[in-house]
Formats: structure tokens, sequence, C-alpha cells
């Protein structure tokens, strides 16, 4: 479902000079396969997942989704979803509105995204949030809306960068396998970054290593 083939990026350092950050990089993921991505700090993780998004051109290297290169496509038009380490919820939407925003995009009628928008929550263990505020939620439960909203337009590949970040030690287990199960259930193609390995191997069917540990 997606390939990553060779791809090189260098920032500019205030030198001037070029600071490679991935070098000649290749993966492949599997349809609906969960791949954990681990890497220390700086290894360039978010970088990789940019790439892959569209939000960052890489030097060299081609994004290859579902058979067809995206690499000169722009963000929208790839059919990528993504989830971040806080989960930019939209303050001024309520938590189904939230949900539903992607599927506006997708000229859904409003009943039909209304009925999605319940049904994902529930996927997720959150049934009746539709209309709370974002801002009285648990951190949680702001990860897990922020998953449902990146599901929402059914995306072929969803990137996940630390998205259990500022939880709770004790709660990553229980939100992370929540995250694990949604993926599964809907059959969704991930990657998802993390810098904790007990995290990768929890989540995911296969890790991958950026960078040395
Ligand atoms: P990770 O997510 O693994 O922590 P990043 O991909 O965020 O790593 O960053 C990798 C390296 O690239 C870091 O040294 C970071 O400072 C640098 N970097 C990331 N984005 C930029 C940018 N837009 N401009 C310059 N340097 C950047
Ligand atoms: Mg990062």
């Amino acid at each position: 479902m997606l390939e990553v083939r060779d791809v090189s990026v260098s920032f500019r350092a205030v030198s001037g000079d070029a600071l490679p950050v991935l070098d000649g990089v290749s993966l492949d993921v599997a349809d609906g396969e969960i791949v954990g991505l681990l890497g220390p700090s700086g290894s360039g993780k978010s970088t990789l997942l940019r790439v892959i998004a569209g939000l960052v051109r890489p030097d060299t290297g081609r994004i290859v989704i579902d058979g067809d290169d995206v690499t000169d496509r722009p963000t929208h038009r790839r059919s990528v979803g993504m989830v971040f380490q806080d989960e930019q919820l939209f303050p001024h939407l309520d938590v189904g509105r939230n949900v539903e925003f992607g599927l506006r995009m997708s000229g859904a009628h409003a009943a039909a995204r209304r009925q999605r928008a319940d049904e994902l929550l529930g996927l997720v263990g959150l049934d009746g949030f539709a209309r709370r505020s974002v801002g009285r939620l648990s951190g949680g439960e702001a990860k897990r809306v922020a998953l449902v909203r990146s599901l929402a337009p059914e995306p072929k590949v969803l990137l996940l960068d630390e998205p259990l970040s500022g939880l709770d030690r004790d709660l990553h287990a229980l939100i992370g396998g929540e995250i694990a199960a949604a993926l599964r259930s809907t059959h969704t193609t991930a990657v998802w970054v993390t810098h904790d390995i007990t995290e990768a191997d929890a989540i995911a069917d296969r890790v991958l290593l950026l960078g040395d540990l």
C-alpha cells in the first residue's frame, strides 16, 4: 500500500552547510499493516512522515501509495491522514464536528456525516461524546478523538507521530491498545512513530528502526 523509495532529505544548517537528515531511506508497508517506526529524537522520524504526507519535498526518492507515484502530488491528493503529537483538535467545534470535518470536504450529506462520526466514536469507546466540547476532554479522550477524525475520510495510509505523547505512563498501554484495535478493525494501513520500544512492540505488526538506538 505504501512504498518509500530511496528518500533523502537534507536541511540547510545555519552555517549554510547541508545537514543530511534522511539518507536513502526505503520501506514498504502492506495493505492493512501497522508498522512501528522507532528511532531516537532527531533521527528524522517526523521528517519521514512529512515526506510521505507531502509536507516536505525530498531531495531524491519517490513515494508510491496504492500503486500511484504521489511524489509530485500535494498533500490533499495523496489519501494520507496524519495524527500529530498534540492532537490539534479544532477548539471551536464540538467532538462530533471535529470528526465530521474531513467528511465535509468529501461532500457527504449532514445526516450521513453525523452517523459516520457516531460510528467512529463508538469504535473507540466514546459513544455519546459527539456534542461535548473538546476543551472538556481528558488527555486519553482527546487522543482518541484525534484518531477518529483522521480515520473518518478513510485515508489509504495513516501516519501517527508519537500519538501517545503527553499521556500518563499507565494510560499509554490502554489508549495505545484502543488506537491499535481501531486501526485493525478498519483495516487501516499505518506508520506509527514512537521512540518507545515497548510501545512499538505492543502496537505494531513490524518494527523498523531509523538511526542508531
Ligand atoms: P525526530 O522526529 O526523529 O525527532 P525530526 O525529523 O523532527 O526528528 O528532525 C530530524 C533533524 O532534522 C533534527 O536535527 C531537526 O533539527 C532537523 N530538522 C527538522 N525539520 C527541519 C527544518 N524544517 N529545517 C531545518 N532542520 C530541520
Ligand atoms: Mg518527531
